[in-house]
């Protein structure tokens, strides 16, 4: 039997389910004066656990949690001045806080880009419960990337399934699926 490994805390001890009458919230970061503050005007979706080097995550924790949410209803409500962008040449453009270091959202500008219109975002950033829970886990093999040993992925991959979060190498088949789609589409491959 695996042994269970942690993975983020807001996980670890069972993951929460949404409330169904949620519909959004502020997002806050870390900072201990001047946060920034940013609204988000929904419920979230997609939220997963992330392996990849680039999403933000907890010190110490081992997967990241984020979800998206519209574009249209994310907002910089509170010092957003000190936001800086991490990585300008990412597909994802990645606004950080240059005070304490949180990620508040991130956005894509491309057009055609098949998440474009959608942010994402850490909502366990957020005072407010009932945001949409995590229901995956992508990108499990890249936590290597991170200094996760490779003999430890077993238990890696048995702790996330007892939680509920299925582990993909990439994203999940219904996001992959609809990326594919995107794509054939815009090639002319899928009429529509
Ligand atoms: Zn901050
Ligand atoms: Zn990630």
């Amino acid at each position: 039997m695996a042994a269970k490994v942690s993975i983020h805390p807001r996980v670890d001890g069972g993951v929460r389910p949404a409330n169904a009458a949620f519909s959004g919230g502020t997002l806050l970061c870390q900072c201990t004066s001047d946060r920034v503050k940013v609204s988000v005007a929904s419920q979230s979706a997609h939220n997963h656990a992330c392996g990849c080097t680039k999403c933000w995550k907890p010190e110490g924790a081992l997967f990241s949690l984020v979800a998206v949410a519209p574009r249209d209803k994310v907002t910089v409500v509170e010092n957003g001045h000190k936001l800086k962008v991490v990585d300008a040449n990412a597909v994802i453009q990645r606004y950080a806080c240059s005070g304490c270091g949180v990620h508040m959202y991130g956005r894509i500008e491309k057009t055609s880009h098949p998440f474009y219109g959608l942010d994402f975002i850490h909502t366990e950033l957020s005072p407010d419960d009932g945001w949409s829970a995590p229901g995956f886990a992508a990108f499990v093999s890249s936590i290597i990337e991170s200094g996760t040993r490779p003999e430890a992925m077993d238990d890696v991959r048995g702790t996330l399934r007892a939680l509920g979060l299925e582990p993909y190498d990439c994203l999940s088949p219904p996001l992959m699926d609809a990326i594919a789609t995107h794509v054939a589409k815009q090639s002319g491959v899928l009429a529509s």
